[in-house]
């Protein structure tokens, strides 16, 4: 079996390269075409071809193929579905803002946590994604728009803290400097609150923003909508907060998506403001996104401004985050479940 080659660290690279004879400097510089984004290990020019042809012996080149794309009418925000070798899917959203790209990817394939008001949970789970393949969808985007990216969330398709191995490869072949070169300060991982691997990751020490969806200002409605809670309680996640705000002296973004009459009274909003009282954070409020089946509507304008006033007045700062590509679901989870009802139904991968 050939192994992902893309996955590997330049000191692992180097390690493999030695055992083949070959010396340290060819490694760092197929390190570097991996990284640039070639496909194939012909299109490395500077390499013998008696060292290609071993090297595809050897291992494979992670790939994202495009599989759909929509591209929202009202800003340049892209929406795809990126296929893998083994042929499973998932989606990726890119976003440009005045700073730059920005690329919203995967860390599973599916998600296990299963949170009532999200596509991608309903799907259920199929496997993880290898760090490559975190690495595939980036470089994907990057040629299919000929820009560079310059920021990335881990906010798309499963739980990054669930898929934490990979996930930490991914964050240090991103960021090297023979690699994309994308330093933390320019990362975001969300998570649905796994808290052991919280504090994981906090001793880790990364400078990247981590963001916490928190959903709810108590455990009665958190666990109604994030069967996670029942496993690790809001007062536990909110601890393993405080202590990544000690050990890596970042600030948390809460995310918190607004549910009518689900989360949005001004009594959720109070209870909120005081367990987050004193913390170093900021809350950002989203409009939930109305998957079908659901059942769960956007809490009206009115109450959301109501909600952050009641936020603000106790010291808190909070935004209501600017929605993106609302007419492509740039929220992830739905294209790829209204290609795969379409497909069942007739078929059919068009618009
Ligand atoms: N599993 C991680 C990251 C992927 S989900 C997490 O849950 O944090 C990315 C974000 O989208 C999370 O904040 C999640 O709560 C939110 N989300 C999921 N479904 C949503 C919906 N229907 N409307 C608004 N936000 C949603
Ligand atoms: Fe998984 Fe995040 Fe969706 Fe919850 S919101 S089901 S954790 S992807």
């Amino acid at each position: 079996m050939p192994e992902d080659i893309k996955s590997m660290y330049e000191q692992e690279l180097k390690e493999a390269f030695s055992e083949m004879g070959e010396p340290s400097y060819r490694a760092s510089q197929v390190y570097q075409w991996l990284h640039s984004g070639v496909k194939s290990f012909d299109e490395m020019t500077n390499i013998s071809k008696s060292l290609r042809q071993k090297l595809m012996e050897k291992y494979y080149i992670s790939s994202a193929a495009i599989e759909k794309k929509l591209v929202s009418d009202y800003d340049d925000t892209k929406k795809y579905l990126f296929s893998f070798r083994d042929g499973e899917a998932v989606e990726s959203v890119l976003m440009k803002y005045h700073h730059g790209y920005t690329s919203c990817i995967s860390t599973q394939v599916g998600c296990r946590m299963g949170c009532t008001f999200c596509a991608t949970g309903k799907s259920g789970f199929s496997r993880n994604l290898t760090a490559s393949e975190m690495i595939a969808q980036l470089q994907a985007e990057q040629e299919d728009n000929q820009i560079r990216i310059s920021n990335i969330v881990l906010m798309g398709m499963g739980e990054p803290l669930d898929n934490f191995d990979n996930v930490v490869r991914f964050l240090h072949l991103v960021s090297s400097e023979h690699g994309m070169n994308i330093g933390m300060r320019h990362i975001s991982l969300s998570t649905c609150g796994l808290v052991p691997k919280i504090y994981e990751l906090a001793d880790k020490k990364f400078q990247l923003t981590l963001s916490v969806s928190l959903h709810a200002p108590n455990n009665q409605i958190r666990s109604r909508t994030m069967p996670v809670n029942r496993r690790y309680d809001i007062d536990e996640l909110l601890k393993a907060c405080r202590y990544y705000i000690k050990q890596t002296n970042r600030r948390i973004s809460f995310e918190y998506a607004m549910i009518d009459g689900v989360n949005d009274s001004d009594a959720a909003a109070r209870e909120l403001a005081s367990k987050l009282k004193g913390m170093l954070c900021h809350v950002n409020l989203i409009p939930v996104n109305e998957v079908g089946g659901t059942g769960y509507q956007k809490s009206k304008r009115e109450r959301m401004q109501s909600f952050i006033s009641i936020l603000e007045k106790s010291g808190i700062t909070a935004t209501v985050r600017r929605t993106l590509g609302s007419d492509i679901n740039a929220s992830c989870g739905q294209l790829k479940r209204s290609v795969s009802r379409k497909n069942a139904a007739k078929g059919d991968e068009s618009k």
